[in-house]
């Protein structure tokens, strides 16, 4: 058993340095490589649940919380956190759809099984779903067995619903500390924003939260804003003109997955 898990182990590093040394070769750019080892690492990732980190992971752990896309490109991706619900959520994806634009939801597990639908209905309107723990915890504050339940258990609830096994996770409010490897251990890329529009404030009027991300926005922005979680009715009223916006100036909406080259889904998703 331990002769075979170092066979496997043994492969995976000679197929990951054999691509590092192509992708030398082949494409310079640092983000390109991480991008590399990030795909090799998600095929990967079952062989190694059990095993101590090896170089090759702790280097792709460095360069895996994403932030931000590409700065030489036009684009933003709009990322909705919180969801789903059945009054905010459903208006944010009539304004998607009235736009033909897709964005990126990060749910929440409880919320989801309260509304299956919402959720298969993101999905079907061509949006991307994605891990936002069971419950909301502060990941920091649980034991690392604590923090796989609370993600693993999202991750099932959305399989379940959608048959699609995400494989991108943000922390509840971002926090991560002491707990990146477990969670990029367990399979995932961790994408948070570079863009926060503070829309979960009381108070926070439309034009503020737009105001904000006109201030903030760069080439490759992620832009936090919420769809569920609270009365999110400022958000949903600020979208069209945060939309009508964005295309004036040219840029392209993409989801995450789009912008950083990741896989949303797992490989061995069944649809
Ligand atoms: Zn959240």
């Amino acid at each position: 058993m331990v002769r075979s898990l170092l066979a496997v182990s043994s492969l995976f590093l000679l197929l990951l340095s054999s691509g590092c040394m192509n992708l030398e070769a082949a494409s310079p750019t640092k983000t390109e490589k991480t991008i590399m080892l990030s795909n090799n690492h998600m095929q990967k990732a079952d062989a190694f649940h059990e095993q101590p980190l090896s170089l090759a992971e702790i280097q792709y752990g460095k360069n895996s919380v994403y932030f931000n896309g590409s700065r030489s490109k036009k684009w933003v991706a709009l990322t909705f956190d919180d969801g789903p619900d059945d009054i905010y959520t459903p208006a944010i994806l009539r304004i998607l759809n009235k736009y033909h634009v897709h964005a990126t939801f990060f749910l929440i597990g409880q919320k989801a099984a309260q509304y299956p639908n919402i959720v298969k209905q993101i999905v079907a309107d061509g949006n991307i779903i994605a891990d936002h723990s069971w419950d909301h915890p502060l990941l920091p504050k649980l034991s690392n067995q604590k923090v796989l339940s609370e993600i693993d258990r999202c991750r099932q609830q959305l399989k379940q619903i959608t048959g699609k096994d995400v494989a991108i996770m943000r922390p509840p409010y971002g926090a991560i500390k002491g707990k990146k490897q477990v969670i990029l251990r367990d399979g995932f890329q961790i994408v948070d924003w570079d863009v926060d529009t503070l829309d979960w404030k009381p108070g926070r009027t439309p034009e503020q939260i737009l105001n904000s991300i006109k201030k903030e926005l760069k080439h490759g922005s992620i832009i936090l804003d919420h769809s569920g979680g609270g009365n999110r009715s400022a958000t949903v009223k600020m979208l069209p003109a945060l939309i009508q916006y964005l295309n004036s100036k040219g840029y392209q909406m993409v989801t995450v997955d789009q912008m950083l080259h990741i896989p949303a889904y797992k490989l061995n998703e069944t649809n």
